[in-house]
């Protein structure tokens, strides 16, 4: 086992279960490894038959391939769930953005028509953890999967979403285009899948031309998203109001969605009811609370400049104060400043957050002096996140909204983006009872 987080553990009870008496080695370079019987030295594993590599661990490094070259069969957890489910139903979801949310709604809506499903992977439990399984006689498996986990997959599902290619994750997969084959490899190990694909991602469309059974969605052939709500071949299908989420990039996520269900058999029609009681997962657009007319919104898992300005948009006309930075990751901020200083984005303010909340002001600012949109909103720099929220509370106008989507992973302030939303939402519970 290299990697004893939570998933290597799983396995490593896993073999001890299914194939007693095999000798394990445990390695793990960090933190988790401290105690007895684990080595802290990857090459501990070259006397091993097989190793099971944790989703941390990126398969590029040159130890990979030493072991490869040294006969040691090298795997995932997710691989090992693949090869004890050949045949299982599942719909397997990857993407940069909105594969939790696409994969609750799945889950949800599929268990609405009466299927029993398990909803497993990064969302739900982990597939390591079921990998000795059946599931209980469960027949829709809902896999979320991140290209940490599609990178080596050796098996697809019957069916596959792809819901967009952005920029992202380039330190563990070294470059773009890597990072983007990772995600295809969902769709790579067999001809008889269907592949449901969004048409309004140019990068999906061109990448996803040659996959395998291709569903489109988007495209205004089949499902699509059109200001009435989801709309089939042109035709009103579910009106936003009766649909749980807020936000374009939402309905994108359930047109995606209703196309896989169908894909495995669903008939459509008779779930869109439940599409009204589907609720935010946390940190999501997830509504944490309202005063005097403004709302508070955590949008913390946003980690990408496109995340912010999908939520921004999802809550425009109503004004909103953005409050954005992180840590640095040398993303491109264009995006995001080009919403900002853009007409009609309802941007009220921006708050800037330790880390690179400086250099977002700035690229927003830079913005505003290249192109000829209307004044820039306020802009202010923030000590921390505390002093964000009180300064987003002065800055809001009557009826507006305070939007945590901070476009950026999180920094030495917060050890991940729950800490960080957690945070935000105790900030403003606060202000609630103040
Ligand atoms: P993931 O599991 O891929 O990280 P989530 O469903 O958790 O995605 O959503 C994370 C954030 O990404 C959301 O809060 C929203 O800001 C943004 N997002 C969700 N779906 C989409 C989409 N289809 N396109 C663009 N951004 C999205």
């Amino acid at each position: 086992m290299w990697g004893l987080g939570r998933e290597g553990r799983a396995i490593a009870r896993v073999v001890a279960e299914r194939l007693p008496g095999t000798p394990l080695t445990l390695v793990d370079e960090g933190v988790a490894g401290a105690g007895e019987g684990v080595s802290s030295d990857p090459a501990a594993l070259l006397g091993c038959d097989v190793v099971v590599r944790s989703p941390g661990i990126s398969r590029y490094r040159p130890e990979v391939d030493a072991l490869r070259d040294a006969g040691v069969v090298v795997t995932t957890g997710t691989n090992l769930w693949f090869a004890e489910h050949a045949g299982a139903p599942a719909i397997g979801v990857t993407g940069s953005k909105g594969k939790s949310t696409t994969s609750a709604l799945i889950a949800h809506l599929a268990a609405a028509a009466g299927r029993r499903v398990q909803l497993a992977g990064n969302i739900g439990v982990p597939l390591a953890d079921l990998i000795a399984t059946d599931g209980g006689g469960v027949d829709l498996w809902v896999l979320e999967l991140s290209s940490f986990q599609t990178s080596d997959l050796d098996a697809s599902p019957p069916v596959g979403v792809l819901l967009n290619l952005f920029r992202e994750h380039t330190d563990w997969h070294g470059t773009q285009e890597r990072y983007h084959d990772d995600k295809l490899n969902l769709f790579a190990h067999r001809r008889d899948m269907t592949s449901v694909l969004n048409a309004a991602d140019p990068v999906v469309r061109e990448r996803g031309a040659g996959l395998p059974g291709p569903r489109w969605f988007c495209d205004g052939a089949d499902f699509d998203v059109a200001p009435s709500g989801v709309t089939r071949g042109g035709a009103p299908f579910v009106a936003r109001e009766r649909i749980g989420l807020a936000g374009d990039h939402n309905l994108v996520n359930v047109c995606a969605a209703l196309t896989a269900l169908e894909a495995v058999g669903v008939a459509v029609e008779g779930v869109t009811d439940a599409l009204a009681d589907f609720r935010p997962l946390a940190h999501r657009m997830e509504p944490v609370g309202e005063r005097d007319g403004v709302l508070f919104v955590d949008d913390s898992i946003a980690t990408i400049p496109e995340a912010t300005v999908a939520a921004a948009r999802a809550l425009a006309p109503r004004p909103a104060v953005l409050l954005v930075g992180g840590h640095d990751r040398a993303q491109d901020y264009a995006p995001l400043a080009a919403y900002v200083a853009g007409a009609g984005s309802g941007v009220a303010g921006v708050v800037g957050l330790p880390g690179n909340g400086a250099r977002i002001l700035d690229r927003i600012a830079e913005e505003g002096s290249t192109t000829t949109g209307g004044p820039l909103p306020p802009a202010v720099l923030a000590g921390d996140l505390a002093d964000a929220v009180a300064h987003a509370r002065r800055l809001v106008p009557a009826g507006g909204v305070v939007l945590l989507s901070p476009g950026a992973p999180t920094g030495d302030d917060f050890r991940d983006f729950q800490v960080r939303g957690d945070a935000f939402a105790s900030l403003v519970r606060s202000v609630l009872e103040g």
